[in-house]
């Protein structure tokens, strides 16, 4: 697959083609993609703008007390994350919060660090970049992280960041996407980095190696549902910036595919007889369009009921 800035290869299939070759695996796509991705940039409101393009979706809030991003892309986008936060202000980035330790927001964290970033991420965040970690269904073996990338303050429930006069909420999910997940409440924007327990218009991944699960998912996106409100701006890990509506969506796709599946295998189907029965057949031309197909997400969800 060429590198560009919406890989249409599924899991799945690069599995399929070599499972034990990491150079197939998502997580080598990513990097490469990321390599030569445009950067887009959106101001939201207030002085919270979006980058698009790095890996997950980067936030970014801009003031004299120097910039706070949201997740840290890939550092093969370097020059380009650079171009995009000097178009917004020419404020130092001073803080950058880990939304959860998943290379696609995190690989950034050690040349932000070199330039005077402050980490903040959930302690399980550090816990899982400090040491060396498998993936299984990325078929991928993260090493420890240089010492350079490490969160320098950790929380394990919520903590208040007030800066640029505005008051930042970083809330813990619980096990949800992994065991790391945070949400990043602007509140005064009333803008939301609900970070990768929203992919918007995407089957998510979950990852069940670090404590992901589907109902951790329905969980995160119950509470997601709960916060906003008709106003509220959402940041989604992977796909559009979105709204409430779009969070409800998403938290009906997950229950729906979760109990559809779980009725499947309540009938002592095997994993591959519940994906051959289809049950995201109604979902698929809208969620499975991006890097997990319907019979990959049916594997993931299949294996947390
Ligand atoms: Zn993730």
């Amino acid at each position: 697959m060429q590198a560009n800035d919406n890989p249409k290869v599924s899991i799945s299939q690069i599995t399929t083609m070599n499972p034990n070759s990491e150079a197939n695996s998502p997580v080598t796509i990513i990097r490469d993609a990321a390599a030569s991705a445009k950067i887009n940039v959106t101001t939201l409101r207030g002085n919270v703008s979006v980058l698009e393009g790095s890996g997950g979706n980067m936030g970014v809030l801009t003031g004299p007390d120097g910039k706070v991003l949201v997740d840290a892309g890939i550092p093969g986008t370097r020059a380009r994350i650079t171009k995009a936060l000097a178009s917004l202000s020419n404020d130092p980035v001073k803080h950058l919060i880990n939304s959860h330790w998943h290379f696609d927001h995190t690989d950034g964290n050690e040349w932000l660090h070199s330039i005077g970033a402050e980490i903040t991420a959930h302690e399980n965040t550090k816990k899982h970049l400090s040491t060396t970690t498998r993936v299984e269904d990325w078929n991928f073996t993260f090493p420890p992280a240089p010492a350079g990338a490490l969160p320098t303050n950790v929380f394990d429930n919520e903590q208040t960041l007030c800066v640029n006069g505005a008051t930042l909420v970083l809330k813990y999910y619980g096990p949800a996407h992994t065991d790391s997940d945070i949400s990043i409440d602007f509140t005064d924007a009333d803008i939301i980095h609900v970070a990768d327990t929203l992919w918007n218009g995407q089957y998510p991944f979950i990852d069940y190696s670090t404590g992901g699960s589907v109902d951790g998912m329905i969980r995160a996106a119950e509470a997601n549902v709960g916060r906003a409100t008709d106003k509220t701006i959402v940041i989604s890990g992977h796909g559009p910036v979105g709204n409430k509506s779009q969070l409800i969506e998403f938290r009906d796709m997950l229950v729906s595919i979760r109990e559809k599946v779980a009725a499947l295998k309540k009938q002592g189907k095997s994993r591959d007889e519940v994906v051959a029965a289809k049950p995201t057949a109604n979902y698929d031309a809208k969620w499975g369009g991006f890097v997990i197909n319907g019979d990959f997400f049916t594997r993931l969800v299949y294996a947390g009921v």
